[in-house]
């Protein structure tokens, strides 16, 4: 049901007030509370297109700022579409100190265009920070590479169609001019194959080689111990 705005107290409607989210600041999928609605007397005046509404994370109690874009204006009813843009995105965590210097500089700025809503410019990080992590990978790790990003596919249960930008964004070696437009669903695909990709070039090795000398070092130090008391 589209979101209303009525009267004085702002938002009207079934369910018009109601909105559960992913804080930005907090992290928490948690219910947001209408804080500073427009009033729909100064839209029906002044006709915006799009309007923001401020709504408090029920959660950390911190303010998110939403835009809507206005559907429809009836006197001092006003509609609002359903769909709405988060000024700022929850931020995307990646445990980055495993990644080679050159892919996490890069990714790091990948992950800020996402958090930023621009998808295109998200893209184009993805393939930079992709292309590095090819060349970190040494020989053949662009084949490698392709191998686990098929694996996922697969996993996930993608359909080829759906893939294909994804793949091209990653893999072709044709000029960014050509790199396909990314809308939303694709770019969040694109997100979660690559963070998939770098955890398993690089996370998964890394921790693992890090567990085993904790495990190592314990071994030797209880052999020194034994060695000495005995
Ligand atoms: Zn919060």
């Amino acid at each position: 049901m589209a979101k209303q705005l009525q009267g004085a107290s702002g938002l009207a409607g079934d369910g018009s007030d109601h909105l559960a989210l992913e804080c930005p600041y907090c992290g928490v999928y948690a219910n947001m509370t209408p804080l500073a609605v427009p009033s729909p007397e100064r839209i029906a005046e002044t006709t915006p297109k799009y309007v923001g509404l401020v709504y408090q994370c029920d959660a950390c109690r911190a303010p998110v700022f939403l835009r809507f874009a206005v559907k429809e204006i009836a006197g001092d009813r006003i509609e609002l579409n359903r769909n709405f843009l988060e000024l700022e995105r929850p931020k995307e965590r990646f445990p980055f100190s495993y990644l080679p210097k050159d892919t996490e500089v890069l990714f790091r700025e990948a992950l800020s265009c996402y958090a930023g809503n621009n998808f295109n410019a998200f893209a184009s990080m993805c393939r930079r920070s992709a292309a590095t992590a090819f060349d970190a990978l040494g020989d053949g790790g662009k084949l490698r590479a392709f191998e686990e990003v098929m694996v996922a596919q697969d996993i996930a249960g993608i359909d080829d169609e759906t893939f294909a930008p994804i793949k091209a964004v990653l893999f072709e070696s044709a000029g960014e001019e050509d790199l396909p437009l990314m809308n939303r669903g694709q770019a969040g695909i694109l997100l979660e194959i690559l963070k998939d990709l770098f955890y398993q070039c690089f996370v998964r090795r890394g921790k693992l080689n890090r567990a085993l000398k904790v495990r190592r070092f314990f071994v030797e130090e209880s052999a020194a111990n034994l060695a000495d008391s005995a």
